[in-house]
């Protein structure tokens, strides 16, 4: 696809920003800021609650505001600053949920003028001298409003004594003063705060609703963009509707007439949709030289590694969804959804979980490397070289077809625990993690292990499992003692309700099943049962490569 349109490859040749209008240009963030409770999207919850205690008049003297940046800290404490000092159009109104927005305070306080409304940002202004200031002030009454208000954003940044200075007027506060604090870090804000505050939270938008506003906005400002570019967008604003805003800015000014989807895939750095498809083909087929080639074509055209490895971890997460028959994601084309469907009829769930392991670890070594593109290729050769050991559900089908496990194929885990594995002289595989123990004279955690325990993930020196009975109380820090006593490594050993393989016994009895399955399938044993139909297969060897 990129190779189509010259102005997707981020190459500097797209159109440059339109010529400014007559009117002086807002940012769309600002322009389209909420001016009511009404155009705050997705917090119904929290606009009923506080709807209520005005029209009870049971308002706090202090309200903490949390959530994510973006979300509408900032914009609700304004508002409510706005509910609190509204006079209606008549100048005869109280406080109410549904400010006028044309009275002298409304107007004011939505510019950002009003006298007796007082923004601080904590972040910049984190001392004790800054609060002091405020504190002095708080005790005269307000210039010309029913209310003073002190929004203080960012609080959780404010110093200890800044706090300490805060807590006193927060313990007896002034009746016509009212704090309005917003942090993205609630756990920073000390409890005696806390206390003293109604707290809202709020919620992270969802992608739908946020679409929905990029739909309106772009509307409103008469720009066509397309439906899968606002999905987009709105995934890439993890929730913010500031930050999705400014994406819709940038795309609106990049884009000559209208906003498409490659444009804003292009812009947000998520690389070439075919690309990543066409390289997730090539790893599940082990090629290996075509697949570090279209590594290096799109590295060529601008595309980050680690953009990369995300892509093809978002293919796996759309493989999994469509595997579940999730909900239709509106970010993907209608050809990612057919190549998606057609992969989850083909990929069984172990090999698409070992696959997003795989990928995550890479993404996570690629993100912290000095050489981010050559770990990128060993992530990716990696997951090549995994793809050719068969998950234990193959292991399965091809013992009892009777077909041959090459050797090689026989280690149940992956080569990355391998690797770490002879590193710390940990035993390459779980199954042989077991046979320490019970080499190690620690047989009852052992047979516990091999018993009763699903392997939820091995990677020396880590273990996560899946206990399919209760188990005793002591039995992880034991295990992790023992352990480390057995290999020189601290361990972490933690119960997790992850996908679990079945337990060794289990598929030791499957093989065994599977295996006795074949023997009698074998047409000499065949014609002896036959010849004699009350015989039973009471043992058997195994003279070829079948035996296990
Ligand atoms: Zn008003």
């Amino acid at each position: 696809m990129a190779s189509e349109s010259p102005d997707s490859l981020g190459l500097g040749l797209d159109e440059p920003p339109q010529p400014a209008k007559a009117q002086p240009y807002r940012v769309l963030a600002r322009k389209y800021r909420p001016q009511s409770f009404d155009e705050l999207i997705g917090q119904d919850a929290m606009v009923r609650t506080l709807g209520n205690a005005i029209k009870r008049d049971r308002l706090a003297h202090a309200f903490l505001l949390t959530g994510v940046r973006g979300v509408g800290k900032t914009s609700t404490a304004r508002l409510i600053a706005k509910a609190l000092n509204c006079i209606g159009p008549d100048g005869q109104g109280g406080p109410t949920i549904e400010p006028c927005g044309v009275c002298e305070p409304c107007v004011a306080i939505a510019e950002g003028r009003h006298i007796d409304v007082v923004e601080m940002d904590a972040a910049s202004n984190t001392g004790v001298d800054d609060v002091r200031e405020i504190i002095e002030a708080v005790r005269y009454a307000a210039v010309s409003a029913r209310y003073k208000v002190y929004i203080i954003d960012e609080v959780h940044m404010l110093s200890k004594n800044a706090f300490n200075a805060l807590l006193k007027t927060l313990e007896e506060p002034p009746a016509h003063v009212k704090f309005l604090f917003a942090t993205t870090e609630v756990n920073k804000v000390p409890v005696t705060v806390l206390s003293r505050c109604q707290r809202f939270d709020l919620r992270r938008i969802s992608a739908e609703q946020l679409a929905a506003h990029f739909a309106e906005v772009a509307e409103k400002e008469g720009v066509e963009v397309e439906p899968e570019a606002l999905a987009l967008i709105a995934r890439a604003a993890e929730g913010s509707a500031r930050d999705g805003l400014s994406i819709l800015d940038q795309a609106i000014a990049h884009g000559a007439d209208g906003v498409t989807a490659d444009q804003v895939r292009t812009m947000i750095g998520l690389s070439d949709r075919g690309a990543i498809r066409n390289l997730l083909g090539l790893l599940l087929a082990g090629d290996a030289q075509g697949a570090l080639a279209v590594v290096k074509e799109q590295y060529d055209l601008g595309v980050e590694p680690a953009a990369l490895l995300r892509g093809l971890l978002e293919s796996v997460h759309g493989i999994t969804r469509a595997k579940v028959g999730g909900a239709v994601d509106p970010a993907q084309s209608h050809e990612e959804r057919e190549a998606y469907a057609d992969w989850a009829s083909r990929l069984s769930y172990a090999v698409i979980h070992r696959l997003w392991q795989l990928l995550l670890k890479g993404l996570g070594e690629v993100t912290t490397a000095a050489m981010p593109l050559e770990a990128a290729e060993m992530a990716l050769l990696r997951v090549i070289h995994a793809s050719e050991l068969p998950d234990p559900g193959m292991l399965m089908e091809k013992l009892a077809s009777g077909e041959a496990v090459p050797a090689a194929s026989r280690a149940p885990a992956a080569p990355t625990a391998e690797e770490q594995g002879t590193m710390l002289k940990a035993p390459p595989s779980f199954a042989g993690l077991v046979d320490l123990l019970t080499n190690g004279g620690k047989p009852h955690l052992a047979q516990m292990l091999h018993d009763f325990v699903g392997l939820v993930r091995y990677e020396p020196p880590a273990l996560a499992y899946r206990p399919l009975k209760q188990l005793a109380g002591d039995f992880e820090r034991d295990l992790a003692a023992a352990l480390k006593a057995l290999t020189g490594t601290n361990w972490t050993v933690e119960a997790s309700d992850g996908e679990a393989e079945p337990p060794l016994l289990e598929q030791e009895k499957m093989a065994a099943d599977a295996l006795r399955q074949s023997v009698l399938e074998e047409p000499i044993v065949k014609a002896a049962f036959e010849a004699f139909p009350d015989a039973e297969l009471a043992d058997y060897t195994l003279k070829d490569t079948r035996s296990a």
